[in-house]
């Protein structure tokens, strides 16, 4: 499955949205024994598999609920951080499904 390019699949929601209304995740490694720490990645500078998914609450826990982020990186990975960092943004607006959050840009370019 491909998307079209600048085009990303949101892995909460499923919608393919611009990627500039995504926000990529990828994975940090942790020590030992832990599971790898999904963080967020919004200057696309962690190398290796990322994902994607809007900056919202309801797609964050629609994706650690159907483990949309175990799948995407085929491990076992720890949410609990991209969770807390995500939803300590301010985007409290009690949005709702389809509507799309004016999310700076700034760290976009390449
Ligand atoms: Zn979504």
């Amino acid at each position: 499955m491909s998307s079209p390019p600048g085009r990303r699949t949101c892995i909460g929601c499923r919608a393919i949205d611009d990627q500039t209304a995504l926000v990529r995740v990828a994975l940090r490694p942790s020590e030992g024994k832990q599971p790898d720490v999904v963080v967020p990645d919004p200057e696309r500078s962690v190398h290796g598999r990322g994902a994607w998914l809007h900056p919202r609450r309801a797609c964050l826990e629609r994706a650690v609920r159907a483990k949309s982020f175990a799948r995407s990186f085929r491990r076992a990975v720890a949410t609990e951080e991209i969770l807390r960092r995500l939803t300590e943004a301010p985007d409290e607006s009690g949005a709702d499904q389809g509507s799309r959050q004016p999310m700076s840009t700034d760290a976009d370019a390449s």
